[in-house]
């Protein structure tokens, strides 16, 4: 009876779809379950240029709603608590029976006079021991606080090197789409004497490849450094566990935790839009307790837990800097040491982004890669510009693509060397990270050609 009533109110007046572990009161009084991904720790970097939902483009993107009124209403800081995932368990069960219970275990006579109290610091404490009892639960304990490393010592060579101050480079190698690992041995050949440190993606743009574990592993093996990417869009979380465990037992440390690219933009049949088991930040803090508590997610000591430098991408331009912010900040409390950013081809409109994390003291908690490609032709800045979420491409930059005909490679080539000579000396830039789209062969010649 009750959870019918629940969702009778709650339903027309917060879009409520009954999920059982209730966030309205952090989330600016609007369901975030009306994201098709389940996003429950802020939007993804797919908000289009009209603030709609990159998955249906015909909706306003739920968590650009509840940033602009929690921004309007002065609830902003309360968007850095780390939000747990779904327990099943509750789903479509009512959370009224449980604000009840916790009322009566706080007192109900101490609740209601905190309630109407002008005591503002009593009221949060009160108020905190009902609500965040419901939302936190033991096995969770997500906090709104910075948790630097336990550890002293870097786990890795390229978490060494940007901690010495060096000026970063990595790439990417695109993982082959059978079995047959030449030509990836190759690519890992051409470009590992030039980059710190190679990244594999995890079936990017929903289409299956070989997996970012079994190039981490291959690339290991040759004696590169690579950068585990894994997709909250294929990972349980028991999954999760297990092949952190697994991978840091052969000695893969770098992990750059992402949610992954929508199915619906992968190719047919697309698999379940609807929910994701875990985002992005919730990975994240698995993965920082795991190496800093030693404990997985059930409680269950870890006797060796994983050395682990973790990352996490942004998109600096996938809302105004501000909001913006607010997510990469809650990813760095989650756990993110580095940044990956999205395609940037516009460095001077990176810089209110920029001022907008060292307004948070952010600049100092985290390493960024800058995200550089070398357009390779007019079609593939056709591309990115219009298909793939958060990069924008500016109109003077299409133009010297459109008027460079055959020479567009070398056009591309001189844009991306353009680009890295302004972030080089941009304060909290640590680095790039040239993404080849497939053209790894480019690699030497940028890092040369670039003074890195
Ligand atoms: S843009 Fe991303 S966060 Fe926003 S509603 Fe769509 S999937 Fe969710």
């Amino acid at each position: 009876m009750i959870a019918k009533i629940e969702l009778a109110v709650k339903g027309p007046l917060f879009g409520c779809r009954m999920c059982g572990n209730c966030l309205l009161q952090e989330t600016a009084f609007i369901c975030p379950m009306e994201c098709p991904k389940g996003m429950r720790n802020g939007p993804c970097g797919g908000i289009t240029p009209e603030k709609n939902c990159y998955v249906d483009t015909t909706r306003k993107c739920v968590w650009y709603a509840i940033y602009k009124r929690s921004l309007k209403t002065g609830r902003v800081e309360m968007l850095l608590e780390i939000l747990p995932p779904l327990d099943w368990n509750r789903v479509g069960t009512e959370t009224w029976g449980e604000v009840i219970r916790q009322v009566r275990k706080t007192g109900t006579g101490k609740f209601l006079g905190a309630v109407v109290s002008g005591n503002k610091q009593n009221k949060s404490v009160v108020w905190d021991s009902v609500f965040k009892t419901i939302r936190q639960p033991d096995w969770w304990k997500g906090d709104s606080e910075y948790h630097p490393p336990s550890f002293a010592e870097p786990v890795s060579e390229f978490e060494r090197k940007l901690r010495n101050g060096d000026f970063v480079v990595a790439t990417e190698v695109t993982p082959p789409i059978s079995s047959d690992i030449t030509r990836l041995t190759k690519d890992i050949e051409l470009v590992a004497p030039f980059v710190t440190a190679i990244n594999f993606t995890d079936s990017s743009s929903a289409r299956p490849k070989m997996s970012s574990m079994s190039c981490s592993i291959i690339a290991k093996n040759m004696g590169a450094e690579p950068v585990l990417q894994i997709a909250a869009r294929d990972t349980s979380r028991s999954g999760l566990q297990s092949d952190i465990v697994g991978l840091n037992a052969n000695g893969i440390y770098n992990v750059l935790c992402i949610t992954g690219d929508s199915p619906k933009i992968g190719p047919a049949p697309v698999a379940s839009m609807n929910l994701l088991d875990l985002d992005s930040v919730q990975m994240l803090w698995i993965l920082r307790r795991m190496r800093d508590e030693g404990i997985y997610l059930d409680g269950r000591n870890i006797k060796k837990p994983p050395k682990l430098f973790l990352g996490a991408a942004t998109s600096p331009f996938a809302s105004e800097p501000e909001l913006q912010a607010i997510k990469d900040h809650k990813k760095i409390n989650a756990g993110a040491q580095f940044f990956q950013t999205n395609l940037i081809f516009d460095p001077d409109r990176l810089d209110p982004w920029l001022e907008q994390l060292d307004k948070r003291n952010l600049l100092e908690k985290i390493f960024i890669l800058i995200g550089v490609a070398p357009l390779k032709s007019l079609k593939v800045a056709e591309y990115l510009n219009e298909y793939v979420p958060g990069v924008i491409i500016p109109e003077n930059v299409m133009q010297r693509m459109r008027k460079a005909g055959e020479g567009a490679p070398e056009e591309g080539v001189k844009i991306a060397l353009e680009v890295i000579d302004k972030m080089k000396s941009k304060k909290g830039v640590n680095g790039i990270h040239i993404m080849t789209l497939g053209w790894e062969s480019i690699v030497q010649r940028i890092v040369a050609e670039s003074g890195l």
